[in-house]
């Protein structure tokens, strides 16, 4: 993956880091706060190498060759090459080997396909590093960080590198990984003992551990390799294979089939042996055939790809799977819970209304452009002449962490987008984000957390003197002021009069804001338990976030298929109604507030979950609640989240889906899907693509099923009738592993069928097999047994040499799958139409290669003496056309009578 090489150990600065100060360690690493330049960060790249670990060991190609030879079926065949050579019968013997290893070959290319497509997506969720290069602050993959480097780290990062801190703010770090202690350990910038144990070093983070709160930084001083976790990396060396439960299931099943295969084989030799007039050798032929005859060889393989493909076509649509399991889950999803802001709303925040104590003002514009003018009463304002206004403004610039930036005519925002919603707004006023900072420095932070759903910042002025600048969720914010400030000096705040007016904003679907601020005295630091009840309330800011177009339709998607959707919110319950009426979610039971959770037992919770789409206020604890009480009562979750305190309801859900963008390292290694574009329509994507994958793994069962049943019950049906096998065992294996494996991969690539979002979800209760599989195998294989052995015994009623027979019979077998490929694009609606008969190119690519293939098997003479084939007369061909025909019309004729069936019950 990386270029570079590997970190070198004997060069990296090494020394017992936790024993010195911050400042030292900056000095022996020749950095500083401001980071390394890039020049120089370069050349320690190549002088230390990537901060990578090495890939883990995977099964050596050769392990991987060797093990497509174990499986029973091999052991048959290989039984029976054995056999075939003692009997001298050469050529058999070695067309069986031959078939054995194209088998392995086969198998092999496959499963590394699969594997690879796997990885390739993995390594799509690169992991990246907040850090200080140049002097200013930026992302870089975690794989260019060097010693030296200044990381910046907040709650949900997962440590990039072994860093000695420089600065902690109320830090705390899960360092299970490495010292096996669950419980997050605080850390602080003050050098520890030399003897301190790993678990012990408080003022070093760990790569690889997780940050679970707080704010802090450090300065690396080791990466890959060398850090605590690389030399204990041989830990993490699993590979994650490919198997799902469904591969599982497949294999057990193909298991006990081989069994059963085994056991009628033998009846059949016993019943050959006994009641008819055959020689031992022609009846062990017989056995041999039935056992390679009825066992599905290439089932597991296409199984696997299929899973492959769909996970490739959910990346193509911005879901990555982390897990493969997730692939079958989702099509079974019964209900979305799904985060609002940015995930069913653009995250394109915009202020657009300002209320103070005595004035309300709307701001024009959209986005984060900053042009816009202010209005009061329909009349334009100049903001610079409204101190107040200004205060209000001022405040929500400095209690930030975003950052604005513009490139190429866009502007976007680095850091939450509430943030730059205000600096956006900041700047339409005529403040400049630098100058203020500068007037007011920033001493300390409380950073915002949805949990407590504030943040707060502490500035000094140039007298010394302190102030608290808060901004946060209104009704938090409210609890904690005693005053309002007007135009003529601060009152005691009315709260109902301000409860009205949030309740007012939020009606309308804006985002509510408020902005508190207190003369703070000759205070140094804050704290979450500090800030008392003594604050004075400047003003309310209503943002806007509009839907997204593309979730309205995926909502009403949803819908239609059965699936319900939560919309979770830490916003107001109004705030969420009306942005939850615009995207089409029903919301006639309300909002319930994650306060109103609170009081309720898991019985209540089971009950009302069940019948409310809004949850608004709610806090990450109150997920996990809620993804419980669905699942108790029977639903198929997916529940997306993006903060380390939404891991534990993420690895809850069924499917858990975590954000790329704005979610946390911790959050998506809880999960099995990670949004790259955070969009919730995606996730609807990945449940059509799920659905998909599951409906084609059935066709191709309902597909190659029937043609093994066929020629199980060919051969059962001659030896019962005493007569030669119409197929020999070798025609057999190449029916099995040339026609029916190509044939049937090709409805791996089915594109999704036009009502696959237009029925309920599957229960996942519901077996592979189901009753409507099994009975379209007997009948299909029924038709096949008597079309085949019909044209067989007609060739030799007629006189035809038993090699020609034998030809006609195979095409008959292979032109019977070739129309019912057809039919099996769609499993129960018809597919006589264009898009039906012509709609999936690699249909109609295996069908023309197994034509050639066909021919060359007919006429070619090499193939003619290995396989005991004879070329059959040109008009030969349009009889068995004819007669082959027959499935695809009756196929679509069984489709009719089910469809109708079917509807009949629904009726009654
Ligand atoms: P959703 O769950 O729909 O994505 P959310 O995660 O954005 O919503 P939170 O981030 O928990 O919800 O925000 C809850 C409330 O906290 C918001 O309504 C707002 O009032 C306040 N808030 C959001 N961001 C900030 C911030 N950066 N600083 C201060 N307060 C904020």
């Amino acid at each position: 993956m990386n270029s570079t090489p590997m970190s070198n150990v004997k060069d990296m600065p090494q020394a017992a880091w936790h024993v010195f100060s911050a400042d030292k360690v900056l000095r022996d690493l020749s950095s500083s706060t401001g980071g390394l330049t890039d020049d120089e960060a370069a050349r320690r790249l190549l002088q230390y190498g990537s901060n990578s670990l090495p890939a883990p060991t995977k099964r050596s190609p050769l392990k991987q060759f060797l093990n497509q030879f174990n499986n029973v079926l091999i052991y048959v065949l290989l039984s029976a090459a054995v056999v075939t050579a003692l009997l001298a019968d050469w050529i058999d013997a070695a067309v069986i080997v031959g078939v054995v290893l194209i088998n392995a070959i086969i198998g092999f290319i496959q499963e590394g396909k699969a594997e690879k497509a796997v990885d390739a997506i993995r390594q799509i969720l690169s992991h990246e590093a907040l850090v200080i290069r140049d002097g200013s602050k930026r992302s870089i993959q975690v794989e260019n960080l060097v010693p030296g480097d200044v990381v910046f780290l907040q709650s949900g990062d997962k440590v990039p590198a072994d860093l000695r801190l420089i600065h902690s703010k109320d830090l705390r770090i899960e360092e299970a990984l490495l010292t096996g202690e669950s419980v997050p350990v605080e850390k602080s910038i003050d050098p520890v003992t030399a003897d301190a144990s790993l678990g012990d070093r408080s003022c070093m983070a760990f790569s690889g551990t997780m940050v679970s709160f707080g704010q802090g930084t450090g300065v690396v001083i080791a990466t890959g390799e060398v850090t605590e976790l690389g030399k204990v990396s041989t830990m993490l060396a699993g590979v994650e294979t490919l198997k799902t439960r469904l591969t599982e299931s497949m294999d057990e099943f193909s298991k006990l089939l081989t069994g059963a295969i085994l056991i009628l084989a033998a009846g059949t030799m016993v019943f050959g042996l006994a009641l008819r007039d055959y020689s031992f050798t022609e009846l062990f032929f017989a056995g041999v055939a039935l056992a390679v005859a009825a066992i599905p060889e290439g089932l597991p393989a296409i199984i696997t790809i299929t899973l492959a493909l769909g996970v490739q076509r959910m990346a193509r649509q911005k879901a990555i799977i982390r897990r493969l399991p997730a692939v079958e889950t989702l099509g079974s999803v019964t209900v979305i819970c799904s985060d609002k802001t940015g995930t069913l709303t653009r995250n394109e925040m915009t202020v657009t209304t300002i209320l103070r104590a005595d004035r309300a003002y709307q701001v024009d514009g959209a986005g984060y452009r900053p042009q816009g003018s202010f209005h009061v009463d329909g009349n334009t304002l100049e903001p610079g002449k409204d101190r107040s206004l200004i205060e209000l403004i001022r405040a929500g610039l400095l209690c930030n962490d975003g950052s604005l930036s513009h490139k190429e005519g866009i502007w976007s925002v680095q850091g939450d987008p509430t943030d730059g919603a205000l600096i956006t707004l900041a700047l339409k006023a005529g403040l400049n984000s630098q100058q203020c900072n500068k007037e007011l420095p920033r001493k300390d932070i409380i950073p915002f957390e949805s949990d407590h759903k504030f943040m707060a910042t502490l500035h000094h002025d140039s007298d010394g003197k302190s102030r608290v600048y808060l901004k946060g969720a209104p009704e938090r914010v409210l609890e904690m002021c005693s005053h309002e400030h007007h135009e003529s000096g601060d009152e005691p705040i009315n709260r109902s009069y301000w409860q009205e007016q949030i309740e007012a904003i939020a009606r309308q679907g804006q985002r509510t804001l408020a902005v508190a601020t207190l003369d703070a005295g000759d205070k140094q630091t804050i704290s979450i338990d500090g800030l008392q009840s003594d604050m004075t309330l400047l003003g309310l800011f209503g943002i806007i976030d509009p839907p997204r177009d593309e979730a309205m339709a995926a909502v009403r998607s949803c819908l239609g298929a059965g699936i319900k959707v939560k919309m979770i919110t830490g916003d107001h319950a109004l705030t969420a109604i009306s942005i939850g009426e615009q995207l089409g979610i029903d919301v006639t039971s309300k909002a319930v507030t994650g306060q109103e959770l609170e009081t309720m037992d898991n019985d209540q919770l089971e009950f009302i979950a069940g019948r409310t789409n809004i949850f608004a206020r709610v806090s990450p604890e109150h997920k996990l609640r809620l993804v419980t009480a669905l699942q108790a009562s029977g639903q198929i979750t997916a529940m997306t989240g993006d903060g380390i305190n939404d891991a534990p309801a993420l690895k809850r859900a069924d499917v858990g889906v975590a954000m790329g963008l704005k979610g946390t390292e911790a959050a998506k290694e809880a999960s099995e899907m990670v949004l790259a574009d955070d969009n919730f329509a995606s996730i609807v994507h990945a449940v059509k693509e799920g659905r998909t994958v599951y409906d084609n793994i059935r066709k191709t069962l309902a597909f190659i099923l029937p043609t093994n049943g066929a020629q199980a019950g060919i051969i059962i049906a001659s030896v019962m009738m005493g007569i030669a096998l119409p197929i020999t065992p070798l025609q057999i294996l190449w029916v099995n592993m040339i026609t029916a494996v190509t044939l049937g991969l090709s409805l791996a690539f089915e594109p999704p069928e036009g009502d696959v979002m237009h029925r309920p979800p599957r229960s996942p209760k519901e077996p592979l097999l189901n009753q409507f599989l099994s009975w379209r195998i007997v009948f299909i294989s029924a038709i096949m047994v008597m079309g085949t052995l019909g044209l067989f015994l007609w060739d030799r009623h007629h006189g035809e040499t038993l090699e020609m027979a034998r030809t006609t019979a195979v095409n008959t077998l292979i032109f019977f799958q070739i129309f019912y490929l057809f039919n099996a694009r769609y499993l129960k609606t018809s597919v006589l139409s264009r898009e039906g008969l012509l709609g999936n190119p690699a249909v109609l690519l295996s069908v023309a290669g197994i034509i050639f293939l066909q021919m060359l098997f007919t006429y070619l003479p090499l193939l003619q003496k290995l396989f005991g084939t004879a070329a059959i007369p040109a008009g030969d061909w349009i009889r068995l056309i004819g007669f082959t025909l027959s499935v695809f019309i009756l196929v679509e004729i069984e489709k009719m009578i089910i469809c109708r069936l079917e509807k009949n019950k629904v009726k009654k």
